[in-house]
């Protein structure tokens, strides 16, 4: 991914500065929610995610980044990530994975949610849970003294023991001035490994997670992420800067339960 060498440890300022802009892509997320029912098209979810994202003062961090066309990257199904907003109709039973980023005051925010389509079945709902728990123990581990293999190896035990599989190809990121900067942060790892954790590094840490198998492939269009067995993968990212003890959370899935629990 070439995200350079340098971890780029954050300030009390611009830590507050990438929560704002992490806040504003849970809001954003919060507005989509509200639509995501069968009929919709992703374009449409699109639309409305980039008109809020303007109207609140802050740039879409996704459009025109290495060349994609839209403000959000919407992954149906079997699509993993990376998914282009499109005219097709979402279907009940379908699960869509959602990632927003803004740019605001120069620091960028970077989120994903999975949501339920209408009635999904009862394993595609267990993969979505399990993938957020993971989401939940990978932060678990972000803490001061740490390094980066303990994150990605409490996902993977939890991911595995479910019985899913976790994508090795694209993983989780340092964020701030740039939407994709050093460390890595793989889902997968071995505990002690990998870079050490420090107050003040700033993590976007996004578990992939198959029903299936891990291995996946790209879609004709160059862009989507879809998993090589067809099965479903989830999708749940947060923003956190590592502190001693407890990571802060920057990024919010709040409005979006509140959104979802309310059309439930
Ligand atoms: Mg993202
Ligand atoms: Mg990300």
């Amino acid at each position: 991914m070439g995200l350079g060498r340098r971890i780029r440890i954050k300030s009390e300022e611009e830590v507050e500065l990438i929560r704002k802009s992490s806040l504003l892509v849970g809001r954003t997320l919060a507005e989509v929610a509200a639509l995501v029912k069968p009929g919709v098209t992703t374009l449409q979810l699109d639309a409305i995610a980039e008109e809020f994202i303007r109207d609140n003062g802050a740039e879409p961090g996704f459009k025109g980044y290495g060349g994609f066309p839209n403000s959000l990257c919407t992954s149906v199904n079997h699509a993993v990530v990376h998914g282009i907003p499109n005219n097709h109709p979402l279907q009940d039973g379908d699960v869509v994975s959602i990632d927003c980023g803004t740019l605001m005051n120069g620091f960028y925010g970077d989120s994903a949610y999975t949501f339920e389509v209408g009635e999904v079945s009862p394993e595609i709902s267990k993969l979505l849970s399990v993938t957020k728990e993971c989401l939940t123990l990978s932060i678990e581990q972000a803490i001061v003294g740490k390094r980066i293999g303990d994150i990605g190896a409490a996902c993977q035990k939890h991911a595995e023991s479910n019985g899913f599989g976790v994508v090795r190809e694209l993983v989780g990121h340092g964020l701030g001035r740039e939407l994709h900067e050093a460390p890595e942060v793989p889902n997968f790892g071995r505990r002690g490994n990998g870079p050490r954790l420090v107050d003040g590094m700033v993590l976007a840490i996004e578990p992939m997670i198959n029903l299936g198998r891990r291995e996946v492939r790209t879609d004709e269009d160059g862009w989507t992420i879809v998993t090589l067995d067809s099965m479903v993968s989830a999708h749940f990212e947060h923003d956190i800067v590592v502190r001693k003890g407890k990571a802060d959370v920057l990024s919010s899935f709040l409005e979006i339960e509140r959104v979802i629990n309310k059309t439930k």
